[in-house]
């Protein structure tokens, strides 16, 4: 099968692999799309540790070509898309609904949960991103972190809700569900910025307050009409803004979808008394947060949340009704689609911000 095998920093390349075999547990798809992730392009750049050679992707969506052996909930033929949460379902966390936090998953292994790997190319092990490694025709998943969804969805178009688009979506609807009649600013909007914005919409929020650097990342919220206001960070006080919008009281919800230095900050100080904000799992590991002591003793929640804190079976499912009854602009995140040969180019159109969110597609 072909796949796109990373195998130094900076460089990937499209390679033959041997096609792969489902182990226990595990299912084996037909990719059919997959997003192109800022994890990715992290990796990719060397900025994630992992081992390699290895396949990355991890928002892949595709169509159940075999199961192994003790799958029980996964027939051939079945539409998948593969969460990159694998909670066990059996640990003091996955029993508490937060799989998210799982206990016995471990990420950027470049295994599978055995501790094993997947892919060969001949003698040579190949290792896999997340559980999914979907650059590649094929893909093999845990049956634990594959949704099973409606046969009637466009599969190419749920890419996103495999990652970048749950975490958005389920920041703002299952970590710190915003109420109806809210003003919430989201730091980023990118394509999980985008998401965030989309489900504080559907919450109802009465103000959305987009920030970012880009004037044309601005421009695409505002045209998207996830933003009622757009604050530009690089001309402009991000919280003197904030709190003269909101009548010098700040924004009810604070969604930091940047996690660059100082942008927590912001988004602590944009919230008002007994406000919520929430960090987005995207964060550079250097830095850490300077918090004032004072914004506790104001009663403000400060927490974070890994991909969206969803339950995958429980909210994927929704998200898909959400789209499929076009209450979800899913076609305006992933705003360009590529073949696997060209994912030297989708990662680099990413990195210079030149799509919001690029999906590489098989199904052509
Ligand atoms: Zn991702
Ligand atoms: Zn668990």
């Amino acid at each position: 099968m072909r796949a796109a095998v990373c195998r130094e920093i900076g460089q990937i390349a499209i390679e033959d692999l041997d096609e792969p075999t489902p182990g226990d547990g595990e299912i084996k798809l037909r990719v059919v799309a997959t997003g192109v992730c800022r994890t990715d392009l992290s990796i990719f750049q060397g900025h994630l540790p992992v081992p390699r050679p290895i396949v990355l992707g991890h928002e892949g969506v595709g169509v159940v070509e075999a199961v192994g052996p003790g799958v029980t909930r996964f027939a051939p033929g079945d539409s998948v898309v593969c969460s990159i949460i694998a909670g066990c379902g059996e640990c003091f966390q996955c029993r508490r609904q937060s799989s998210a936090l799982c206990e016995n998953v471990t990420f950027y292994t470049g295994k599978m949960l055995d501790g094993t790997t997947r892919l060969s190319k001949g003698d040579e092990e190949i290792y896999s991103l997340s559980f999914q490694a979907s650059f590649a025709e094929k893909a093999i998943v845990p049956e634990r972190s594959a949704v099973r969804v409606r046969s009637d969805a466009p599969l190419h178009k749920l890419a996103g809700l495999a990652c970048g688009v749950s975490t958005g979506l389920g920041a703002a609807m299952v970590r710190d569900p915003v109420e109806a009649g809210a003003s919430v600013v989201v730091i980023g909007t990118g394509g999980v910025g985008l998401s965030v914005l989309m489900g504080a919409k559907l919450r109802g929020a009465a103000r959305l307050i987009a920030v970012d650097r880009l004037p044309a990342k601005l421009e695409k919220a505002r045209a998207m009409g996830l933003a009622t206001e757009t604050i530009d960070a690089s001309t402009e006080d991000v919280v003197a803004t904030v709190q003269s919008l909101t009548g010098g009281r700040g924004a009810d919800h604070a969604f930091d979808a940047v996690g660059a230095p100082g942008t927590l900050e912001q988004a602590i100080d944009a919230v008002r008394p007994g406000g919520h904000v929430v960090l987005i799992g995207l964060a550079s590991n250097e830095g850490g947060v300077a918090l004032a002591s004072g914004a506790l003793l104001r009663q403000k929640t400060v927490t974070g949340t890994m991909g969206g804190s969803i339950e995958p079976r429980r909210h994927i499912p929704e998200f898909v009704d959400l789209f499929l009854a076009g209450r979800l602009d899913l076609a305006g995140l992933m705003d360009r689609a590529y073949r696997l040969e060209e994912i030297g180019q989708a990662l680099d159109d990413l990195e210079r911000g030149r799509v919001t969110r690029g999906v590489i597609r098989f199904d052509d």
